[in-house]
């Protein structure tokens, strides 16, 4: 499956394989404060259809994840970070996927990530 996502203004897009199993409400003092609904996928099924140098950047704590957002509009579509055994994952807004209903999916109530 694959779906498409972007910020509000659309300087932002991107597209992302996978399959969404569950989401993710994380706890952490920025996920809450932002809303966002999480999907977990390894970094490489992301691709990047606008520039790089577009993405506002975000870090707190052990800056593990780098949270990117629109200096546009604001809207932060995805974070880049690494799991626990080193491997690069990306962190989905699914809030800023196209076409994705986000109350059809289980949500987990995590309080426990890293960022
Ligand atoms: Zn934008």
């Amino acid at each position: 499956m694959t779906y498409k996502g972007s910020c509000h203004c659309g300087k932002i897009c991107f597209h992302v394989e996978g399959e969404i199993r569950e989401l993710v409400d994380c706890s952490c003092s920025h996920c809450r404060k932002k809303g966002y609904l999480l999907w977990f996928v390894p970094r490489e099924s992301v691709t990047l259809n606008s520039r790089k140098n577009d993405l506002g950047s975000y870090t707190f704590d052990q800056h593990v994840i780098q949270h990117h957002f629109c200096p546009t509009c604001g809207c932060a579509p995805f974070g880049f970070g690494y799991d626990g055994e080193g491997d690069a994952v990306a962190v989905l807004n699914a809030r800023c996927l196209d076409d994705v209903d986000v109350s059809a999916y289980p949500v987990a109530h995590r309080n426990d990530i890293t960022a």
